[in-house]
């Protein structure tokens, strides 16, 4: 799976993102609990004095890579996934030229990733919402006390946001079943499409639902005279 000098394949997917409930990807040291700041979500600054809310490539890949993980988990049983940052694993993986599958999509320590999700951001303007929070104990997940109340920021339901997400060198048309990527990533795009996905905090009472809408994929390949040839595909 180490194909990154030799271009075969890609696959570039775009489509809108809808979150079905409220959405919140925190900025990660704020996120302390007990902190008594309010607790903002992730923003990027567009211009002078704006600021919208974003969703980073870099979490929607780790939601999709714990998501594969739990397929692959269910597939080829517990054994075949580790944690992505498991260096030892990923280490031993490269030296016996024995990637896991969920490696040789996502990337590991040792190998760069064939997957590429881009930061999705908002197609239209929204208000942000504040809900008061409480203090949750990490460890015992009931209430604890002496933590709180703050207040968290959350982007409302019902906003489409940009989605984009390139496929390198796995060949998601392939019909042969020996290599379990392309098996993976229909999965999990079909999961999307069906909002069975949660981005950003608080998923244990629903937050950050996520549907994917309006998929579009372009295949681009070398094609068999030498030239560079993109067609529209449905996966
Ligand atoms: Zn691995």
């Amino acid at each position: 799976m180490s194909d990154f000098n030799h271009y075969k394949v890609a696959y570039v997917i775009t489509g809108k993102v809808f979150n079905e409930t409220p959405l919140r990807v925190g900025l990660g040291k704020a996120e302390q609990l007990g902190s008594p700041t309010d607790l903002p979500v992730i923003k990027m600054r567009i211009s002078e004095g704006k600021e919208i809310p974003y969703i980073p490539g870099s979490s929607l890949k780790g939601v999709f890579r714990s998501y594969v993980e739990k397929i692959a988990a269910a597939i080829y049983g517990l054994e075949s996934i580790h944690s992505p940052f498991d260096s030892k694993r990923a280490e031993s993986e490269y030296e016996d030229n024995r990637i896991c599958a969920v490696c040789g999509i996502f990337g590991s320590t040792k190998l760069a990733s064939h997957v590429i999700v881009k930061d999705a951001f908002p197609l239209s303007n929204t208000a942000l919402m504040l809900k008061p929070g409480i203090g949750i104990n990490r460890d015992f997940g009931g209430v604890q006390p002496g933590i709180g109340p703050f207040v968290e920021e959350y982007v409302p339901s019902g906003l489409e946001w940009s989605f984009g997400m390139n496929i390198l060198n796995i060949n998601l048309e392939d019909k042969q079943g020996e290599d379990p990527r392309p098996g993976l990533l229909k999965q999990l795009i079909s999961s999307l499409r069906k909002g069975e996905l949660q981005v950003g905090g608080r998923k244990s009472v629903g937050s950050g639902i996520i549907t994917l809408k309006e998929l579009k994929t372009l295949k681009r390949f070398i094609n068999p005279s030498g030239e560079f040839s993109e067609i529209e595909v449905n996966i």
